[in-house]
């Protein structure tokens, strides 16, 4: 399970403690994420606000629907009989 506060921490080599990325405080690998996350709202409020901005601004591309074209291959019927009897 990843918690959306371990973006903000690394873990250490040793996989023993995690730092925080934004000041570098060490916790246990046991720390509760919550604990994480209550460190990043203590000390690094707008942590969340800071980082990710691209995923928030999608630009609203319409979508245009494609028009289904006619590939119903009709042959087409023109068929212009020139021999018919003028009136
Ligand atoms: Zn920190």
């Amino acid at each position: 399970m990843t918690s959306v506060f371990l973006k903000y921490f690394e873990t250490a080599p040793d996989s023993k403690t995690r730092k925080c990325k934004l000041c570098g405080q060490s916790y246990s690998i046991a720390t509760a994420t919550g604990n994480l996350g209550r460190h990043l709202n203590n000390r690094h409020p707008g942590y969340d606000k800071a980082s990710d901005v691209a995923t928030t601004s999608v630009p609203h591309t319409p979508q245009v629907a494609a028009k289904p074209s006619q590939s119903h291959s009709r042959p087409p019927q023109i068929d212009y009989d020139h021999s018919l009897p003028l009136p």
